[in-house]
């Protein structure tokens, strides 16, 4: 049905078709491809062994833990939202280093979070002074986010941490206001994270910033975290540049850098394969409707937004049959976007899109009653792996008990 698609964010299948690969599968169902998981990881992995750094997995992004073991050899440890995710990452990447930065922590969670650990890293002076006392007191290796007010991207403002009235990061005038000499103290790192889907020179900018704003306070500091947003393992990003980047800052100010990218850590590392219930026409518009939802398993292709890639199918006008791809829910926006094929959808084809490790499973819902895809991993050897299947009790069980 579709001519042969080896472009990334499907030359992990290495040539062979979706049918031949996931006919037996039931969808939808997400797949996560090991052999692309670890290409990242030795990209990843050069990266720190020819500068020096540290990389960390941002498991906001992908938190699938099974598939751990796949990336852990070529990292230094996971980077964590808050308590549950600090957890996971001393629980399944046990050994390495547990990074946690949280908007605002709270009083009822601290003491469990210093458990898991090993550097904090605060929003504001005011939850420095609340709870970095007790951060040191055990040990933790203690930071203050920074918002370096320089914005590099366009478009995206929900990903924009220095825009303004931004409530994420540390700006250099409420440092003067607020850190005191016995706060300042208590700082190991400084941390900012300010980029989304961007390449080196993004990042190059945003150093210089940081450099005129606190470039007073970095040779006092032990380590530098320049935060997630870098898409190294996406194909022409200027790794070259990154290292120099890291390596001219790591000079400068004597601080060990840490990058804790979750997009480029499982880039290209995972599908979702699912099947057309139903076509519609409306007028000129025929639809396919999906047994996927965007709404509930690819979030951010509404939140975004943005189209996913879809194995063999053309961009909306580029192919003699258009169609819309929809999910099954009351959402009228539950469109995944418009393509194009060789030849007409019909009911029970199986279709696969692309880049669906990142943000998806971690991220989905129920809404609509919508039952969450099964997950599969598919193994470095081409064996598929059930990892888990959910049911009705799945989605019950979060509304009562
Ligand atoms: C989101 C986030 C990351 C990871 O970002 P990616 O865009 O997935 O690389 C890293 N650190 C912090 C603090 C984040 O909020």
């Amino acid at each position: 049905m579709f001519n042969k698609d080896t472009r990334p964010p499907f030359s992990g299948l290495k040539g062979r078709s979706p049918k031949e690969l996931f006919h037996t599968l039931p969808t939808p169902c997400y797949i996560l491809d090991e052999s692309a998981l670890q290409k990242n990881g030795q990209i990843l992995a050069k990266v720190a062994q020819r500068t020096g750094c540290k990389i960390l997995l941002a498991q906001k992004a992908f938190s699938n833990y099974n598939l751990y073991p796949s990336l852990s050899p070529y990292l230094a440890g996971t980077e964590a939202s808050g308590l549950y995710e600090a957890r996971l990452g001393a629980e399944e990447m046990p050994g390495k280093e547990v990074h946690v930065f949280c908007g605002a922590y709270r009083e009822d969670e601290f003491s469990e979070l210093l458990c898991y650990a090993d550097h904090i890293v605060f929003n504001s002076p005011r939850q420095l002074e609340r709870f970095g006392w007790l951060a040191k007191n055990a040990g933790k290796s203690i930071g203050l986010r920074i918002n370096p007010e320089c914005s590099t991207q366009e478009g995206h403002d929900i990903y924009d941490p220095c825009a303004p009235g931004s409530r994420l990061g540390t700006t250099r005038a409420q440092w003067d206001g607020q850190m005191t000499p016995r706060l300042v103290e208590m700082l190991d790192g400084i941390h900012f994270h300010t980029l989304c889907e961007q390449d080196a020179d993004a990042l190059e900018l945003t150093l210089k910033a940081v450099e005129n704003l606190f470039g007073d306070i970095l040779p006092r500091m032990k380590w530098l975290n320049l935060g997630g947003g870098h898409h190294i393992t996406r194909p022409g990003y200027d790794v070259p540049k990154l290292e120099q980047c890291i390596c001219a800052t790591k000079e400068k100010w004597g601080v060990q850098i840490y990058l804790e990218p979750g997009e480029a850590c499982a880039l290209n590392a995972g599908y979702l394969a699912t099947r057309v219930l139903d076509i519609v026409q409306n007028g000129q518009t025929r639809i396919a409707v999906l047994d996927a939802s965007a709404a509930c398993h690819m979030p951010d292709v509404i939140e975004m937004p943005y189209q996913p890639p879809l194995y063999g199918a053309g961009a909306a006008n580029e192919l003699p049959y258009p169609f819309h791809l929809g999910g099954p829910t009351c959402l009228s926006g539950d469109i995944i976007g418009e393509y194009s094929f060789r030849v007409p959808l019909q009911e029970g084809d199986l279709l696969l899109f692309g880049d669906m490790a990142i943000y998806t499973t971690c991220k989905n819902n129920t809404f609509n009653g919508m039952p969450l895809p099964s997950i599969f991993a598919m193994r470095a050897d081409n064996d598929l792996q059930c990892l888990k299947k959910f049911e009705y009790s799945d989605f019950k069980s979060r509304l009562g008990g």
